[in-house]
């Protein structure tokens, strides 16, 4: 159980991230929130958690498109039992016209984030003897879309990454695994809908139907709370041999 250990979840103040700190939160886990604003509102987040649920909570702040202060993320957490890369940006764009410098930005919040996290955090696991590696990762980690070339590159990249890190922690109390989300109503998403609107010529009901859940054959959102249940069952007993792999949490996007 994770009651007791330290989760850091990287890019926490919104969206999944925070759901998955709430749900390991209410499990017993101490939380380092983080994002890279340092507002009051985001330490009032972590001291609201820390109220409902009985366990520390901190608010960190931390750039995820600097390497440095990945790491520094995770030294001043001064533990880290549960790694979960979360942070992520997107920006929907075709090829010939993306702007390199969104590129390279998406690829250091999305992918290069998690190196520097993982670096950090492992001696640490090692020391602890237990650990668990969750990068959260999307349908776009296995299957693409168009005018998604940064953020599709990223997620396939972290798919990647979470295999490396398996392998390397293999005989050790650690797993690494990534959960591939289909569409989850974040802010994220909803940023993306008047793109698509203007991209496509649609309104916004039908880019939600029609684009987005068209790939969903569900019809219906994933929430942020099944990303948390996910997360907290890769931290369970029943998950220690469950490494090196993506679950899919995408109501059969990749089952098409
Ligand atoms: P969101 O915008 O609500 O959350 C993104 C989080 O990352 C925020 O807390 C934001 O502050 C943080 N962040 C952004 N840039 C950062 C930086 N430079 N440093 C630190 N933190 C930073 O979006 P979300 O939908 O909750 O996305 C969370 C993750 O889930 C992302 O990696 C995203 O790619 C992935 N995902 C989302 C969906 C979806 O449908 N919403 C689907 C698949 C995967």
């Amino acid at each position: 159980s994770v009651k007791g250990k330290t989760a850091v979840i990287t890019g926490s103040n919104s969206g999944i991230g925070l759901g998955i700190a709430q749900e390991l939160a209410r499990a017993g886990a101490n939380v380092v929130l983080n994002s890279f604003t340092d507002s009051k509102e985001d330490h009032a987040l972590a001291a609201r958690i820390a109220q409902e649920t009985g366990v520390e909570a901190r608010y960190i702040q931390a750039d995820m498109s600097n390497g440095e202060q990945c790491r520094a993320l995770i030294e001043k957490a001064g533990r880290c039992d549960v790694l979960v890369n979360n942070a992520g940006i997107q920006h929907v764009c075709p090829i010939d016209e993306f702007p390199a410098g969104k590129w390279d930005a998406i690829i250091a919040i999305n992918l290069t984030s998690a190196f520097h996290t993982t670096a950090a955090a492992l001696p640490m696991m090692r020391k602890a003897g237990w650990g668990r590696v969750i990068n959260i990762a999307s349908a776009h980690g296995l299957t693409a879309s168009p005018y998604k070339s940064a953020y599709v590159a990223a997620k396939h990249g972290i798919v990647g990454l979470t295999k490396v890190t398996a392998l390397e922690t293999a005989q050790e109390p650690i797993t690494a695994n990534a959960i591939c989300p289909g569409y989850v109503l974040t802010p994220l998403v909803e940023a993306q809908i008047p793109d698509t609107m203007e991209k496509y010529g649609m309104s916004r009901e039908d880019v939600i139907k029609k684009v987005m859940l068209e790939r969903q054959p569900s019809k219906e959102f994933a929430t942020t709370e099944q990303m948390g249940g996910t997360a907290l069952f890769l931290c369970s007993d029943a998950a220690a041999q469950i490494t090196g792999t993506t679950i899919s949490v995408d109501g059969g996007w990749t089952a098409l």
